[in-house]
């Protein structure tokens, strides 16, 4: 069974061939830049060969008729035929409260999706429109969305329920959704695997650091808790965004610097995180080396970083009444040696303590606490691709 994972953003659009009999990657690309000048596909086959092509793409559908052309060329293609993907797989950021698991996409599920635009006005609408133009490209296979959220939906009312009047719930669908869900799923599965136990004995927290970071308690197999909100926004600072302050600082800056709406919620989506503070960059690369160099803001945007994944780690431990395991992923979890060491020193009170040879690791499943700790830590690579052909596969 062949399937095709798309991921369809607002000027991109991201695709994976995926075989499932052996879960094996054939080919992977990106166009991006569409609808703007010097629009391109980066397309590569499982066995090295690339291909770069500079083409005008006004639209996401000559976007995806190109991808299809990559897909199926003889030269750097996996399949002669487009009717030889069984199915499409879709990221699709938001599923609300009415989608609590992937679900397969018929007119219905389609309006239902439009009337999540307000929750995600950035994600949802390119997301559907990828999946209405994949319908009409490969009308013979079935499409199905897997949402970043349905992960969370687990999550109990006292959790996710913010402190405003009740009717802002009821009438808006202001609570706390969650995101990266497909990730932490993936992500708690593996660990719990790789720890040899079953995943429903287990207290995990998964700790998804990347451009976009989240932290998730996966008590038992599902998710209790989680850092993101009703917007990615929330949680952890980041590459660019506040994650959580003080909401009354939002007002004060608005009148402060003669701010409009769009103005302070591109400084806090945009400018903000470990860019902000530094001044220097939203890559932990550029920061690490800074610091390494005596930047005292590098510095500080790092340590405030590293103290609260330490913060959320601790809070969720309180949250799941227990510690199993902490999981690292994402750009950063997975690469960061010395600040995955940095989170993980002085948490022997949770029974945690790194080893630094085993820490001294990057991208690949492996152990890396001290045997014989009460808690474990783990790297695990994240594939939020896999998981979403999984669930299509599931579905189809
Ligand atoms: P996204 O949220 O866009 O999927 P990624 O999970 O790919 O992002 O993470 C990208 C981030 O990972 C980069 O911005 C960079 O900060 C970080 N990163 C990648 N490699 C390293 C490394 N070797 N050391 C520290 N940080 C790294």
């Amino acid at each position: 069974m062949l399937i095709l994972v798309i991921n369809c953003g607002s000027s991109s659009v991201k695709y994976k061939l995926i075989d499932m009999q052996e879960e094996k990657t054939l080919l992977s690309g990106l166009a991006e830049r569409i609808g703007l000048p010097g629009s391109r596909i980066k397309h590569e086959k499982n066995d090295g060969r690339k291909l770069e092509l500079k083409e005008d793409l006004p639209d996401h559908r000559a976007a995806l008729e190109k991808i299809i052309a990559c897909i199926t060329d003889k030269e750097y293609g996996a399949v002669n035929d487009v009717s030889e993907i069984t199915a499409v797989g879709h990221r699709t950021v938001h599923g609300g409260e009415k989608f609590n698991k992937a679900i397969l996409v018929n007119r219905e599920v389609l309006n239902e999706l439009e009337s999540l635009f307000e929750l995600a006005p950035l994600h949802n609408p390119p997301n559907v429109l990828g999946i209405k133009t994949c319908q009409e490209l490969m009308p013979h296979a079935p499409q199905v969305a897997v949402f970043d959220t349905a992960f969370h939906q687990t999550i109990p009312d006292y959790a996710f329920t913010y402190a405003l009047p009740y009717e802002y719930y009821e009438k808006y669908g202001i609570r706390k959704y969650g995101f990266h869900g497909t990730s932490h799923k993936y992500v708690s599965g593996r660990a719990a695997a790789i720890l040899g136990k079953p995943l429903t004995d287990l207290k995990i927290v998964v700790c998804h650091l990347g451009n976009g970071s989240s932290i998730t308690a996966v008590k038992n197999g599902i998710s209790v808790d989680t850092t993101m909100g009703f917007t990615p926004l929330a949680g952890l600072p980041m590459g660019t965004r506040t994650g959580d302050i003080d909401p009354a600082v939002v007002p004060f800056i608005m009148e402060k610097e003669n701010l409009s709406i769009e103005e302070v919620s591109s400084l806090m989506n945009k400018k903000s995180g470990v860019l902000g503070v530094s001044g220097i960059s939203s890559d932990f690369r550029d920061l690490e080396k800074a610091e390494a160099e005596g930047n005292k803001r590098a510095e500080l945007a790092l340590n405030m970083f590293i103290y609260s994944v330490k913060k959320w780690i601790g809070a969720f431990s309180a949250a799941m009444g227990g510690l199993d395991a902490v999981v690292f992923t994402g750009g950063i979890g997975e690469n960061a040696i010395e600040l995955r060491e940095k989170v993980l020193t002085g948490m022997d009170f949770l029974g945690l303590e790194v080893d630094k040879e085993k820490n001294n690791v990057r991208g690949k499943e492996t152990i890396i606490s001290k045997d014989g700790c009460r808690a474990a830590a783990l790297v695990v690579p994240t594939n939020e691709e896999l998981m979403i052909a999984k669930e299509t596969q599931a579905l189809v």
